[in-house]
Formats: C-alpha cells, structure tokens, sequence
C-alpha cells in the first residue's frame, strides 16, 4: 500500500492536468510507504512540438538532482508517477518495458476524463504487474 496526504495527491493531479494534452511525470518520495514529497518533472518527451507527448522520459539530469535530494534527505524513491491522457490506468507496453525500479510504486493517472481523473498503483517487477493498493488520506 502507498499512502499519500490528500494534499500530496491533489499536487500530483494539478502537474498532471497542467501537461495536458501530454503526458506527465514525477516522483515520490518518503518512507514505510507514505508520500511526504511530490517531485513534478519536466516531461523531456515534449519538445518542439509542445502538447505532443504521447509518452514520458525523464530528463536524466533532473532525475539526478532529484535522486541526489532524496538521499540527502535520507528518504526513499517509493513511487513514480505519470499519466495517460486518453487511456486508462493500466501500464502501457513501453511503461512495462522501462520499468527500472522493482522498490518503486508506479502511479498512473489516468485523464481521460478530465474532470474525475483516477489514479492506480502498481509494482513491475520482472515485467510481471501486481496492483498496489493507494490510500489518500484526509
Ligand atoms: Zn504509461
């Protein structure tokens, strides 16, 4: 189970929206499973043609900083978040693919219906899929 402060959760919908119609991404930090910090990334997929994204990469410098950061403040990478903008959430092939971190909750958001956005959680190990339970709390 990943628990995050609804206020935490509202954060990562609100970077969420503001990438659409592209996709978004960050990271979560904390510890035993509970968010404490909600880091919003630079989609590095959006280049030129801005709104295009139809899929996420992680600029690999900011990725660093941000490594660097949660180490320094002796937290953990427990989850990775990103959205999808027309499908559910459910990882695609590519996100099962470019699923690095067996420690970390994947969280996708799904947009397809703006107004109600819904988020899921899953563990990606070995490309093998298991739903994590999220719990937002109040
Ligand atoms: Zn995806």
């Amino acid at each position: 189970m990943l628990r995050i402060p609804s206020q935490l959760y509202q954060q990562m919908i609100d970077h969420c929206l503001q990438w659409y119609p592209s996709e978004a991404c960050g990271i979560l930090s904390g510890k035993k499973g509970k968010v404490e910090k909600v880091y919003r990334m630079k989609n590095a997929d959006d280049g030129s043609v801005k709104g295009s994204a139809v899929r996420y990469t992680m600029d690999s410098l900011e990725l660093l900083k941000v490594t660097q950061s949660i180490r320094r403040e002796e937290k953990e990478m427990i989850g990775i978040f990103h959205s999808h903008v027309a499908s559910e959430p459910y990882p695609s092939q590519t996100d099962i693919n470019l699923a690095f971190y067996p420690d970390a909750v994947y969280v996708i958001i799904s947009l397809k219906d703006r107004r109600c956005p819904v988020a899921r959680g899953y563990r990606v190990v070995e490309k093998e899929i298991t739903p994590e339970e999220l719990k937002v709390d109040l």
